[in-house]
């Protein structure tokens, strides 16, 4: 029986507001919709779904505001077993939302308020050290403060603990103060954003992972989609293969792919099989719509994981 991991995310909750019309409603306009649908999202939030699913123990340092969706994101976590003691209820500003607009065509239109995720600070790291210092790893993502960011990296660092930042969504960042974490993990638009290079073919997301390991990071992971992952150290470049699935909805792959690679590792698997099996757990999550909802439990992550074992 592998350890039982706990994983920290000091990361965004948001609230997701779809609204499903035939068109979208002209300036001034008001018009009917035909459905709607609520759902949790935020990466942070996300991950540490993924990480509790793949059966972690998980604690989130989050802060959502004094309303209904704060209230209903504290729900959502605990319903789920994650730990909120960490999550912080903030007055005067709105919990994380976004606002999606979908269209019978499908084309979406989404405007992200990243309220009291906004208000996530290197104090509230601090504040929140005799948990956070009992983790074995801490998961990072760019929907919070960069600030924070960099005060997280380097408190993991202080006291041993394994750092994995993951720059979603890319943005302007100061790379060198994100050097100490362990594992950077960015998928190609990501990529390909925070070092003008392109990433089309497995030569160009060599040569774009060889670049950010320059930059100074010690172990860089791309996420590849249907093509897998690609581990790059400053010893090697390994391509770990992808799972061969019929993705019905991609969305939260990423997502997936990150929280249980971080439970993988922290339970001892060694690192190619680690991702391995993250590939395979994001590859299954791609099978069903939704996001938080398409996260497979670990009993059937483990039933697929001994068949492909079979067949191989
Ligand atoms: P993001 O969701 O951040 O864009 P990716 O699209 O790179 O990230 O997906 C993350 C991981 O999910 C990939 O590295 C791969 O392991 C898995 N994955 C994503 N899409 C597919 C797919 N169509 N088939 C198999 N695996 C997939």
């Amino acid at each position: 029986m592998p350890n039982r991991p706990r994983i920290a995310v000091v990361g965004s909750a948001n609230v997701d507001l779809t609204t499903f019309a035939d068109t979208f409603p002209r300036p001034g306009e008001t018009i009917f919709g035909k459905a709607f649908d609520l759902g949790f999202g935020g990466k942070g939030a996300n991950q540490a779904v993924a990480a509790r699913s793949c059966g972690a123990d998980v604690v989130m340092v989050a802060k959502v505001g004094n309303d209904l969706f704060g209230e209903a994101t504290l729900k959502n976590f605990a319903s789920q077993g994650i730990d909120t003691s960490l999550v912080r209820i903030v007055e005067g500003v709105s919990s994380g939302v976004a606002p999606i607009f979908v269209e019978s065509n499908g084309q979406n239109r989404i405007i992200v308020v990243k309220g009291a995720n906004d208000t996530l600070s290197p104090a509230d790291v601090d504040a929140a050290a005799a948990i956070l210092g009992q983790t074995d790893t801490i998961i990072l993502q760019f929907e919070i403060p960069l600030e924070t960011i960099y005060h997280t990296i380097q408190f993991a660092k202080a006291r041993s603990i394994r750092c994995i930042v993951n720059p979603a969504p890319a943005q302007q960042v100061d790379l060198a103060r994100l050097c100490d974490a362990d594992y950077f993990i960015p998928n190609e638009t990501e990529a390909e954003a925070l070092t003008g290079l392109p990433v089309k073919s497995l030569e160009e997301a060599k040569a774009c992972a060889a670049a950010l390991l320059q930059r100074g990071f010690q172990r860089v992971i791309l996420t590849l989609a249907d093509r897998g992952s690609l581990l790059a150290t400053s010893q090697s470049f390994d391509l770990v293969a992808p799972f061969a699935v019929q993705p019905r909805d991609t969305t939260g792959a990423g997502d997936a792919f990150i929280g249980s690679f971080a439970v993988f590792l922290a339970e001892g698997h060694p690192e190619k099989e680690a991702l391995s099996r993250a590939n395979l757990y994001a590859a299954i999550s791609t099978t069903k719509v939704g996001t938080q909802k398409s996260f497979p439990a670990r009993t059937d992550f483990d039933a697929a994981w001994k068949r492909q074992a079979v067949n191989a």
